[in-house]
């Protein structure tokens, strides 16, 4: 079997992965790939279509003809060539994205293109099913995670930063139901299973660690597996 030469990491929403993914790959010199910024591209352009959202054909028609891509850095999202890294991110696509990720034809499509962009060189890759799935034969595989409460706390104090008002309640009560619709795909209990087991996923709870603590963790163990 292929083993890839790359770092997947997997986690639920807020638990920082992103930012942790980037800068593990940027400490190891491996492209990043933000493979929820790709479910998200489906989602968008399937609005933009005006598609309906619950017609399951119509979705994978979408995912189909989509062509997602990503610059050096993997932080710009190019969706048919134009960059969409911003409507991407809005409440708006936030809340839809799930019906593109609940159709296994969408699934099928991005993770034929996710493991496409892992074949020819060393990536960190991140998402809900990269460790269980697209990439289950990674060298590295690492399930971040922390308390809802505390990935709650830290969506408040991020957007309070940003001059923005937001109540914390609703913050945990997204985050719980972003956690219901991640779980009922099937990955991430996998992958929180094989971590618990002793099967190879490495289990980081962040709940009392800073992001560069995080980091430090997950580049140590790479280094000393080579
Ligand atoms: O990681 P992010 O929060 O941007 O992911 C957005 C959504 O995309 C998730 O809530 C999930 O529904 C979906 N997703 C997925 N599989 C992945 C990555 C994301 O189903 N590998």
């Amino acid at each position: 079997m292929e083993r890839f030469s790359a770092v997947a990491i997997d986690g639920p929403a807020g638990s920082g992965k992103s930012t942790i993914a980037r800068t593990v790959a940027q400490e190891l010199g491996f492209l990043y790939i933000d493979t929820g910024a790709m479910y998200r591209s489906v989602a968008l352009k399937a609005k933009l279509k005006g598609v309906d959202l619950e017609d399951e054909a119509a979705m994978a028609e979408v995912a189909a003809g989509v062509s997602i891509c990503f610059d050096a850095t993997g932080t710009r999202v190019l969706l048919d060539g134009a960059d969409v890294s911003e409507q991407i991110r809005t409440p708006e696509i936030t809340a839809i994205t799930k019906y593109a990720a609940r159709v296994v034809a969408v699934r099928e499509r991005m993770v034929e293109l996710q493991r496409a962009m892992a074949a020819n060189r060393p990536v960190v890759m991140e998402g809900r099913d990269i460790t269980t799935v697209v990439l289950k034969e990674a060298k590295w595989r690492f399930f971040v995670t922390a308390s809802a409460e505390e990935r709650a706390n830290r969506r408040f104090k991020e957007f309070k930063e940003r001059g923005h008002d937001v109540d914390y309640d609703q913050l945990l009560s997204e985050i719980i139901a972003r956690d219901e619709s991640d779980n009922e795909v099937g990955p991430m209990k996998d992958a929180l299973e094989i971590a618990h087991n002793g099967g190879g996923i490495v289990l980081v709870d962040t709940t009392l660690m800073s992001p560069a603590q995080v980091v430090d963790a997950i580049v140590d163990n790479v280094r000393a597996n080579p």
